[in-house]
């Protein structure tokens, strides 16, 4: 078994102004297509053969886990983006933002700080855990909360490939704009 890579939801110049399609050309078309190709080229007598990303995120480790998680997680942070996004949480999300942070104002400023300040390159996530409670976790490299048994609701990517040809060293200034991109329907129906 081979994975393919997974199409883009919009179109490469969709998200613009805020995520340019040069950056979409190479953070999907070079950098997932190179996790893809990378994964794939890992498996052959690797006892994944057979395994779906789920399992290599739950179990592998090394180049397979790091290639296959990170395949996951692309494809779920296009999933979080959207031209046509809202911006706000409602109904049953919005009360369970209130109930683990306070308000959604308090939400995106810890959930903003977590992006800013992991060290180096990773994920920051939203999640929901074992007891139904929504935290914010950061992850280095190509770490996936499903490791921890947490279920995904909404992640931003912070390496550096995610915003620099946009923002150069400005990891804020891409912070600010992932929100305006934020597909809550999208984290509602995660939850
Ligand atoms: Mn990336």
């Amino acid at each position: 078994m081979s994975f393919t890579l997974d199409p883009l939801p919009f179109a490469l110049d969709a998200l613009e102004p805020y995520i340019s399609k040069q950056t979409l050309e190479f953070h999907y078309g070079k950098h997932h297509q190179g996790y893809v190709d990378k994964l794939n080229g890992l498996l052959p007598g690797s006892g994944f053969e057979n395994a779906s990303l789920e399992e290599i995120i739950k179990t592998a480790e090394g180049g397979i886990f790091n290639n296959g998680a990170q395949v996951w997680n692309h494809t779920f942070y296009w999933n979080c983006l959207s031209p046509d996004s809202d911006n706000k949480p409602e109904g049953k999300l919005l009360e369970s933002i209130n109930d683990s942070f306070g308000s959604f104002e308090e939400f995106k400023e810890k959930f903003s700080n977590a992006a800013a300040t992991l060290f180096g390159s990773g994920w920051a996530w939203l999640v929901k855990n074992e007891e139904g409670k929504l935290e914010i976790i950061q992850e280095s490299n190509a770490g996936n909360p499903l490791r921890e048994g947490k279920t995904p609701l909404l992640t931003c990517d912070v390496w550096e490939h995610a915003y620099y040809l946009d923002k150069q060293n400005k990891r804020p200034a891409y912070i600010e704009d992932f929100w305006k991109l934020a597909d809550w329907k999208a984290v509602e129906n995660r939850l």
